[in-house]
């Protein structure tokens, strides 16, 4: 099965990382991790150019969210967040009892800020680039949210490396803004479990009490260390690849037909009808990619899809050959 259903880097691991757990000592085993990783956030603060005060590490980062989630707001606190957005935010927030409010991106991907602030949210989730959509949110939008803000504004920026912009540079400006961040994309190591955010250190403070001591396995710990400090070239490339792969897939699904949006992710949204049924018929000609139904139909393009859409990682020319054939027979197959 070609996996090209879950944005993880097709291109495998990066070398210093797959070094150091080849070469973990025993005592990674028998002993604890560090209690709260200080020797990764040194690594991870020089490559993201903050403080290690201002880092939270976590076991992916949706532990972050879901310790965000915990360390910053009571059951019965109002979170908003964008429609469609990461699948998992609603799933934590619910089971933190937050009550989630969900505004729809307009008919062009855009995001329509006064409506985030109808019911005072405690918490704003923004994803951006988004998954699945994989628009991307101008840091002047993320701004004049974060100045409005009644609470605390998270950003998650799972898939930054390959849009080129960060909100980290309005951390400093905005203490309550929270960036949340991952290795298992650019960096190719989601088998690692390793997230981070960058946060002022009393919002780092808080997400930490809400996570608790050693939830990052010593090997972990370790192999994020080593990619993070000596990894730097092979993720430039692999950042590089992953974005010429995207257009590639993009170009290719516009000859076919589709409005598929500007990607500023490492994977292609691609509107149209009966995604489910292609998206099944593509997994049996040996091609797993990622289909949405019912997604609110608002959008220009998701109305003539019936609000279904497919998301497609993007791969090496061979894994995207395999997954426009699919898709072509599977169009033809579905009707
Ligand atoms: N945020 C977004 C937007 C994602 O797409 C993902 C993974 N699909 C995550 C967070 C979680 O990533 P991880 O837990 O592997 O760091």
């Amino acid at each position: 099965m070609i996996e090209l259903g879950d944005n993880t880097c097709r291109w495998g691991a990066p070398p210093a990382a797959v070094r150091a757990m080849r070469d973990a000592a025993d005592a990674m085993l028998s002993g604890y991790p560090e209690m709260y990783s200080r020797t990764l956030k040194e690594a991870l603060a020089q490559y993201a150019g903050v403080d290690p005060e201002m880092l939270v590490i976590g076991n992916g980062s949706d532990d972050i969210l879901d310790s965000t989630f915990r360390g910053v707001a009571e059951p019965g606190d109002r979170l908003a967040m964008l429609e469609p957005t990461f699948v998992m935010v609603p799933i934590f927030a619910q089971l933190h009892r937050l009550v989630v409010d969900r505004v729809p991106l307009d008919s062009s991907y855009g995001l329509p800020v006064d409506p985030l602030f109808e019911n005072s949210p405690r918490i704003i989730y923004l994803c951006s680039p988004n998954n699945p959509t994989g628009t991307a949110i101008p840091l002047e939008t993320i701004e004049a949210v974060a100045s409005r803000a009644p609470g605390v504004v998270l950003v998650d920026e799972a898939y930054f490396e390959f849009a080129g912009e960060s909100a980290v540079s309005l951390v400093r400006e905005f203490p309550r803004l929270i960036v949340a961040r991952t290795l298992s994309k650019a960096f190719g190591l989601a088998g690692l479990r390793v997230g981070y955010a960058i946060a002022s250190p009393e919002m780092v403070r808080a997400i930490e009490r809400a996570r608790g001591p050693y939830t990052v396995s010593a090997m972990s710990e370790r192999a994020a260390a080593a990619a993070v400090a000596l990894d730097g070239a092979w993720v430039r490339d692999n950042v590089a690849r992953s974005v010429a792969a995207r257009e590639r897939l993009a170009t290719a699904l516009r000859q076919r037909g589709l409005d598929v949006p500007p990607s500023a992710t490492n994977f292609v949204f691609a509107p149209v009808a009966k995604a489910s049924a292609i998206a099944k018929a593509m997994r049996d000609r040996g091609v797993s990619v990622r289909p949405f139904a019912h997604i609110p139909q608002f959008c220009s393009a998701l109305v003539e899809s019936r609000g279904e859409a497919l998301r497609i990682t993007a791969g090496p020319d061979d894994e995207i050959d395999a997954a426009l054939t699919a898709f072509d027979e599977a169009r033809d197959a579905c009707g």
